[in-house]
């Protein structure tokens, strides 16, 4: 909603060294999504005159979820909703894949899509032209492969691949410098990513932020999606020493490639 719907805003909130807590607004009331840091939800609240109404959560890593527990004992009646499959605390709704949330008093809807891979819990909020996508997609990357078969997390991400290029991609993690340094390894002929990359490393300097992205964008540059194309396939083997059988192989090296890079 860089666009907005009804006037409604998404902005970013810092946290920790490299999170962003999103905050989706009007001008008086928020919901948040991975409230990892209370204290830096609050100072928000407080500095933008905003009333928290409600909470979203992508899985259960705490930097998503460390500043539920105080932001609920503040208000009681505060909908927390996250995965059906999961164990995190203080859930008043959970949802599973196919489900829809609704955002009160807002009027507006996102679908839940089950994203494992990351952890076997996480979910992904799509709608009103905007994803949320926790620790699934980050730009030029994706996460890494706590609980989930490195197949689970190609899946997931080709679902996510399936959304509208215009969708705006809102991650949770500041890694996109360090993602286009690994990515320009596995693409090293790819323009349109070495642009990028500039772009990234004049925002960094200045300490702008290179978030939200869009599924055109990722498509574009983010090696992880396109496990199937013959440049990354060749490199992926090169780095490993042996034929690779399928994209889900390619998707496996690369993400081991990042892993040790
Ligand atoms: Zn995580
Ligand atoms: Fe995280």
């Amino acid at each position: 909603m860089n666009n907005s719907v009804n006037s409604i805003q998404v902005s970013p909130i810092a946290a920790f060294s490299d999170n962003y807590i999103w905050c989706i607004h009007d001008s008086q009331r928020c919901w948040v999504v991975d409230p990892g840091d209370a204290n830096a939800v609050i100072s928000y609240c407080q500095s933008n005159h905003l009333e928290l109404v409600g909470i979203l959560v992508t899985h259960h890593h705490w930097d998503h979820t460390g500043g539920i527990a105080e932001l609920v004992a503040m208000n009681e009646n505060l909908p927390v909703f996250g995965p059906k499959h999961s164990k995190i605390e203080n859930l008043t709704e959970k949802f599973e894949d196919g489900d829809t949330v609704f955002l009160r008093p807002f009027g507006l809807s996102y679908s839940v899509l089950e994203v494992p891979g990351h952890t076997l819990d996480h979910i992904a909020y799509y709608g009103n032209g905007c994803l949320f996508c926790g620790d699934t997609l980050f730009s030029a990357g994706c996460g890494r492969l706590f609980e989930g078969t490195p197949e689970q997390m190609h899946h997931s991400l080709q679902k996510l691949m399936q959304l509208p290029d215009e969708t705006i991609v809102y991650c949770t993690h500041e890694y996109t410098k360090a993602n286009v340094t690994f990515a320009k390894q596995v693409e090293p002929d790819n323009k349109q990513l070495t642009n990028y990359a500039n772009w990234v490393c004049e925002q960094r300097k200045a300490g702008k932020i290179t978030l939200p992205s869009s599924i055109k964008q990722e498509k574009a540059i983010n090696p992880f999606l396109r496990a199937q194309q013959d440049g990354i396939k060749r490199n992926a083997e090169k780095y490993v020493g042996k034929p690779l059988p399928n994209a889900d192989a390619v998707f496996a090296t690369i993400r081991s490639w990042k892993d040790n890079f």
